[in-house]
């Protein structure tokens, strides 16, 4: 059987227009874009292209756009611009279900530099709530930190509201829009953000690309010092790499948000085929406000990463929903927020993406299914 990719909130294939359009500048257009003869001038111009793109999808102002490595240093850059700017207020809030890259700023600002960081909780669909927000803030608060989308569950958050009240109050709002790009539409200038990041590997461009949007007129002192990205983020630029994610943005602009339906359409048959043909499961999330490629679903006496493993010997990909990047598989600490019996329904996490059919859909029920009973035979 050919593989079945289904964990695209993990990563996601390179498009081949994406890869068409950065070959040039992996083999005959390498020039430096600092360089002042045409060679680097004209990749100069290729990267204004791509900043203008991504300036569009976002509704941004094209100098408000800074490429980073990735949405990890985006997000740092943004946390520690924020409190470099407001040495006097130690405060912040984020939540619970935050990346593991603005979990542990946190950790760090908690630990090494006294910081009084409040993490919102969530209930049992993994929701917020603005009120516990706006009771949280305090004169000391510097900034909030939310999530537009989750990478495990998929919730979507409320962040216009939460751009409202930040502003009322005057203090900085960053938001990690890693898993929501391309899925829902975003308008910085609507949402009242003052940075936002995002990763190119989750939209079909490569990995170690991300995007830094930083509102006009913000204080900025850079994680990364040089004179490229208008001395905001040093570093000669990944020209190629720039170009593929400008490539990916553009095509999410001329149509994907229509291919989101389709996905949406798989995601929600998969849900019932499942819901129909095993017993004894839990859909985890806010399925009435969920990103359209997400499902997290947890099966009563079947444990999550035998569950992957055998998936993964019939060629199918998943992923646990766990943090298993150590020997001992810990619990996701998103459903241990959202108080999840994940002892007894051992999650997975199910993420799909543009190039899934529906024939994929239903063999992975067929397997699904075949793999649970046996498991629970067991
Ligand atoms: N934020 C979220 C919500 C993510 O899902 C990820 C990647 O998994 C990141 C941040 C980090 O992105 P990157 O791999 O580009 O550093």
């Amino acid at each position: 059987m050919d593989s079945i990719y289904l964990d695209n909130n993990a990563t996601t294939r390179t498009d081949d227009e994406v890869l068409n359009a950065m070959m040039p500048y992996l083999k005959e257009q390498y020039g430096n874009p600092s360089s002042i003869y045409s060679f680097g001038a004209n990749v100069k111009e290729e990267i204004t292209n791509a900043r203008k793109n991504v300036a569009r999808l976002l509704n941004a102002d094209v100098d408000e756009i800074v490429f980073t490595s990735g949405a990890s240093e985006s997000n740092t850059t943004a946390i520690m611009n924020a409190v470099r700017n407001n040495p006097k207020k130690k405060h912040i809030i984020t939540t619970k279900v935050e990346h593991a890259s603005i979990m542990e700023a946190m950790k760090y600002l908690g630990q090494k530099e006294n910081y009084k960081i409040t993490y919102l909780s969530v209930d049992k669909q993994g929701r917020i709530d603005l009120e516990e927000l706006k009771q949280s803030i305090t004169k000391d608060t510097c900034l909030i930190a939310v999530m537009m989308a989750n990478n495990e569950i998929g919730n979507i958050y409320p962040i216009k509201e939460i751009g409202e009240i930040a502003k009322e109050k005057n203090i900085l709002f960053h938001t990690d829009a890693v898993q929501a790009i391309g899925k829902v539409k975003i308008d910085v200038k609507d949402l009242q953000v003052d940075s936002l990041s995002f990763s190119g590997h989750k939209i079909h461009a490569p990995k170690g690309i991300g995007v830094l949007y930083i509102k006009k007129d913000t204080p900025f002192i850079p994680l990364i010092f040089g004179h490229q990205e208008k001395n905001r983020r040093g570093g000669t630029e990944n020209v190629p790499y720039i170009i593929g994610l400008g490539k990916a943005c553009e095509l999410i602009l001329k149509d994907e948000y229509k291919k989101n339906e389709r996905i949406q359409f798989l995601r929600d048959k998969l849900e019932n085929e499942i819901k129909q043909n095993i017993e004894d499961i839990v859909i985890y999330g806010d399925t009435e406000n969920r990103v359209p490629n997400t499902i997290s679903v947890g099966f009563k006496g079947a444990d999550a990463i035998q569950l992957m493993l055998m998936l993964e010997g019939q060629n199918i990909y998943v992923s646990t929903g766990s943090a298993c990047n150590s020997e001992i598989a810990e619990p996701s600490y998103v459903l241990t927020a959202c108080n999840a019996d994940v002892n007894n329904y051992s999650p997975i996490r199910i993420s799909l993406n543009k190039y899934n059919t529906e024939k994929e859909i239903e063999s992975f029920v067929r397997v699904l299914k075949n793999v649970i009973k046996n498991m629970r035979r067991k």
